[in-house]
């Protein structure tokens, strides 16, 4: 069986240098060349010739699923290897011949249902509330627990938008599926921060979740459908920019170009909205002449892989954070290693996830912070369950909350 999804010309690039294998994280934790980048692009070979076949080959796809499309690897790779692209090709080939497991599958079917995550996201609010939840706690199986730890924060606000008089600037906001049933006050505070600068969030009614999850599982077809209506949502909104809030929908949103340039109706419908996407950190180091007023706070910042590496936006949330008066940032070390998040990638692969998450929180307490500072929803859930397994009461917050708060004080 040969891959008639992955890019040869794209796998060939790769020279075998070997200059990303340090910056893997699955190959600092193992050593092994086949949980590193150019180990999984020569099993990406081997099955795009035909040479490995994913309905035989276990070991070689348990390799590939321990990747977690942190991209880390693209971002120091000398010879352009557009590895992100290419590890979605690989699993998107892989779900053709094996199907996806069960918890991908539910996982990713709820998320493209607003309702869905909303009943949800009730159901462990009213099980906050009555003191439920906390008896659940310590009866749950393992894995169910697990699934607690992670799940998102309940009974935080909902979004709401913010009026601007006479606004400079209009702008979309991706509201998105996690962000918007359990962050909402953080799409709330992107708007708060917008508005002070003069810029309008618009409402964009048909805007879906951006289908990034899927893409990574293998789940093409679901992956289109999504971005195709969220092109033409956007389209219709007439903003001039498309600002998120969460680093994997805005890496995944820039990449819609690349997953539907074959599409001869929808490419350049693709490539005009996501020239359009700007992550909310990206939008704001540019906003000339703002101040973002005063916040007596030391923080610490840990890069999203979807930003750091996906988008190339490391300097710019520093920048910002650095314009607040008062806030000290302590660098934590190793900042743009992956937390071990990825998608659902701490349920599949809890014991990498784990290792992960431990060395992170590791680098967090060393620089002992008031705060955590982060820039996506994922790393955010992530890093405050590993802060309560230790103990700790170290908020996690999302760079526009830090701005909303100190714009308080101009
Ligand atoms: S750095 Fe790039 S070219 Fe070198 S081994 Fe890694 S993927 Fe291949
Ligand atoms: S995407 Fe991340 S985990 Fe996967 S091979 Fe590249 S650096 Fe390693």
């Amino acid at each position: 069986m040969t891959s008639p999804l992955l890019d040869t010309e794209g796998l060939n690039r790769c020279i075998h240098c070997g200059l990303c294998l340090e910056a893997c994280p699955t190959y600092r934790i193992t050593r092994l060349e086949t949980e590193s980048p150019r180990g999984r692009l020569h099993l990406m070979s081997a099955i795009a010739s035909g040479r490995v076949d994913p309905r035989e080959s276990d070991a070689a796809v348990l390799h590939l699923d321990r990747c977690l499309a942190c991209r880390a690897c693209e971002a120091v790779c000398p010879s352009g290897v557009p590895y992100g692209e290419l590890i979605e090709e690989a699993r998107a080939d892989i779900a053709r011949a094996r199907g996806t497991p069960a918890l991908g599958k539910l996982a990713l079917w709820s998320v493209s249902r607003p309702r869905v995550l909303g009943a949800l996201a009730s159901l462990l609010a009213l099980g906050d509330r009555t003191g439920l939840r906390a008896v659940a706690r310590r009866i749950l199986p393992p894995r169910l627990r697990r699934l607690d730890a992670l799940a998102p924060p309940s009974g935080r606000p909902a979004y709401r938008p913010v009026a601007v008089d006479a606004p400079r600037a209009s702008v979309a906001l991706l509201l998105g599926c996690v962000m918007r049933v359990s962050y909402g006050d953080v799409h709330t505070a992107t708007a708060r921060v917008l508005a002070r600068l003069g810029t309008r969030v618009v409402e964009v009614v048909d805007q879906t979740c951006c289908g990034a999850l899927h893409a990574h599982a293998g789940d093409n077809a679901e992956a289109i459908r999504l971005a195709k209506r969220n092109i033409a949502a956007f389209e219709r909104s007439g903003a001039e920019a498309i600002i998120t809030n969460a680093a994997g929908c805005g890496a995944h949103l820039k990449s819609y170009v690349h997953l539907l340039e074959r599409d001869p109706v929808w490419a350049k419908r693709a490539a005009m909205i996501a020239s359009r996407v700007r992550d909310i950190n990206e939008y704001l180091a540019v906003a000339d002449g703002a101040t973002f007023g005063e916040l007596a706070i030391r923080v610490t910042y840990q890069d999203p892989c979807h930003l750091a590496h996906a988008q190339g936006i490391r300097a710019e949330p520093r920048a910002l954070l650095g314009r607040v008066r008062g806030l000290e940032l302590i660098e934590m070390a190793d900042a743009d290693v992956c937390c071990g998040s990825a998608g659902y990638y701490n349920l599949a692969q809890p014991d990498y996830a784990d290792r992960l998450l431990e060395g992170k929180i590791d680098a967090i307490l060393a620089t002992r912070p008031d705060a955590v500072v982060t820039a996506n929803p994922g790393c955010m859930l992530q890093l405050a369950a590993g802060l309560r397994s230790r103990g700790q009461n170290i908020p996690v917050l999302h760079v526009v909350e830090i701005l909303d708060r100190a714009m308080r004080t101009p």
